[in-house]
């Protein structure tokens, strides 16, 4: 059987009606495929197009010029795409606590399965072990999700699109508004859900260390257009071009920067402050020991 890529853009633009002065180009000329196992993180400052590729990725728009392959299918194509499609990408919004409705976390949770035609037990079952996935414990199923703290209800969300059981989940902005302690602990499960419930995740942010911390492949959005992407070293290694358009290198790589210039070079690259402590401490054991 051919390989095929999980999501595959090829050349793709987006434009949005503007007012009098024409379209909009949200997203320019962008490829880029997302395969199996792969955790990809998108940056970009304010406007750079990130969400719009969000969508695109989903298939919830189709691009004005390109195509997108959903597991081979062209998003744009076959009158059933919708129907071939649904389920297989899911896709967490900006603020998805901002759409939760239903009067019990599990009755929210079970919502997207429900849609996508499983059975009320299905549904149940699917839910259930989507809160155990995001770490939302049994109590709070029959608990209103408007009880919920702040990074509960996120999490709940997730849940929502989770239990439909894609095999990429695409978040936009998961982390925003939240306090470093429920951004850490958000980022940390994105990390399980890769390793046991999706095939690939792809995480949206503007903030650098976010994508530092858990993104293998990173795809750098500038003006609508794909800047830079590949293995997240090889990115983090144009420090120059990133900050050209107002992105930073992770503190990190900052800190192994500075360490150079000042003759302590790190014996090797180090993109987490975990890596870079285990890195510190060897260089330091060749240095003194
Ligand atoms: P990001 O998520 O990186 O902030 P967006 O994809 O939201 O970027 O926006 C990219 C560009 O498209 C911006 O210039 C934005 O103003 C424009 N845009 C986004 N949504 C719409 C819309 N619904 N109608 C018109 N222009 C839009
Ligand atoms: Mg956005």
């Amino acid at each position: 059987m051919r390989w095929v890529a999980l999501i595959e853009a090829e050349n793709i633009s987006y434009f949005y009606e503007g007012n009098s002065d024409g379209k909009i180009a949200a997203v320019k000329n962008v490829s880029f495929k997302i395969k199996e196992g792969e955790f990809w993180g998108i940056i970009g400052q304010t406007g750079s197009g990130k969400s719009t590729l969000t969508e695109l990725l989903s298939g919830l728009i189709k691009p004005s010029e390109g195509r997108v392959l959903i597991e081979g299918t062209d998003t744009k194509s076959a009158k059933n795409a919708v129907r071939a499609l649904r389920g297989r990408v899911g896709l967490v919004f900006q603020y998805p606590e901002n759409q939760l409705f239903e009067e019990t976390v599990i009755k929210d949770v079970c919502f997207g399965p429900k849609n996508l035609g499983m059975s009320d037990d299905e549904a149940c079952e699917a839910a259930r072990w989507a809160l155990k996935m995001v770490g939302l414990d049994e109590k709070y199923e029959e608990c209103s999700p408007f009880e919920l703290s702040g990074g509960q209800k996120r999490r709940c969300a997730i849940a929502g699109v989770l239990a439909m059981r894609p095999d990429v989940l695409i978040l936009d902005e998961p982390t925003a508004g939240l306090d470093p302690e429920g951004r850490d602990r958000l980022l940390d499960m994105l990390r399980e859900i890769k390793g046991e419930c999706c095939k690939s995740v792809v995480l949206v942010s503007h903030s650098m260390e976010d994508v530092a911390k858990s993104a293998e492949k990173v795809l750098v959005m500038n003006g609508g257009e794909a800047q830079m992407q590949g293995g997240a070293r090889e990115v983090y290694s144009h420090a120059d071009e990133l900050r050209e358009i107002g992105l930073d290198v992770p503190q990190v790589t900052r800190l192994a920067e500075r360490l150079e210039k000042m003759g302590c070079a790190l014996p090797r690259e180090a993109l987490t402050v975990d890596e870079a402590a285990d890195a510190i401490c060897e260089m330091l054991r060749g240095k003194y020991v």
